[in-house]
């Protein structure tokens, strides 16, 4: 769709969850806090959709690290990803752009419409990885792997988690230290797989 009509649907969804090095971020309602309300896919399977622009305009190597980052789930209960090549044909879109100075690096909208058990059912998410931070961390392959990760946690029903080890830490540099020493987690951890589960 036109860029003008995705942020408005954008702005009309109901969740934002900022992940950034910068700024703090929203805290949505979902698991890791508030058990009481949350959301959550009512599916054994999503299709996730990655802007064919990112290999054409960065690399293979980068759209692949972003790919294992959205699956990095897959051996949870949460369910499945799977990726599609029809734009019209998704659940989650994974797309890159230059957002400017905002104060996040990568961003997960989410958008549900309906209410079950109170639990909000999601109809789709969009993950947001803003280049204008990124664009000087092109080969850092982890990285974008990481940050992919942990959006994909937001859009699985997962809130931030400073408490203990965990890639849904709320500071990217919570997680992910960009000079590749410790934390250095790239895929979901201990209480990751905890949280998730508990939802699923
Ligand atoms: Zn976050």
């Amino acid at each position: 769709m036109k860029h003008s009509m995705k942020r408005i649907m954008i702005v009309l969804t109901i969740l934002l969850i900022v992940s950034t090095s910068f700024i703090y971020a929203i805290t949505p309602r979902s698991y890791y806090g508030n058990t009481s309300k949350y959301y959550k896919w009512d599916s054994s399977s999503i299709k996730c959709y990655v802007d064919s622009t990112i290999t054409s305009t960065f690399s293979t190597s980068v759209c692949n690290s972003i790919k294992a980052g959205l699956t990095a789930w897959n051996n949870s209960d949460a369910p499945a990803v799977t990726f599609t090549t029809s734009y019209s044909n998704w659940d989650v879109l994974a797309e890159a752009g230059d957002y400017g100075s905002s104060g996040w690096d990568a961003l997960c909208t989410t958008s549900c419409s309906s209410l079950s058990n109170n639990i909000y059912i999601e109809d789709y998410a969009i993950i947001d990885l803003n280049t204008y931070y990124l664009d000087n961390y092109l080969s850092v392959n982890n990285l974008w792997r990481a940050i992919c990760c942990h959006e994909m946690g937001h859009a699985h029903g997962l809130a931030h988690n400073n408490n203990e080890d965990s890639i849904m830490n709320e500071y990217t540099t919570g997680y992910y230290n960009y000079l590749g020493s410790s934390p250095h987690f790239t895929a979901p951890q201990y209480a990751d797989f905890l949280g998730v589960n508990a939802i699923y």
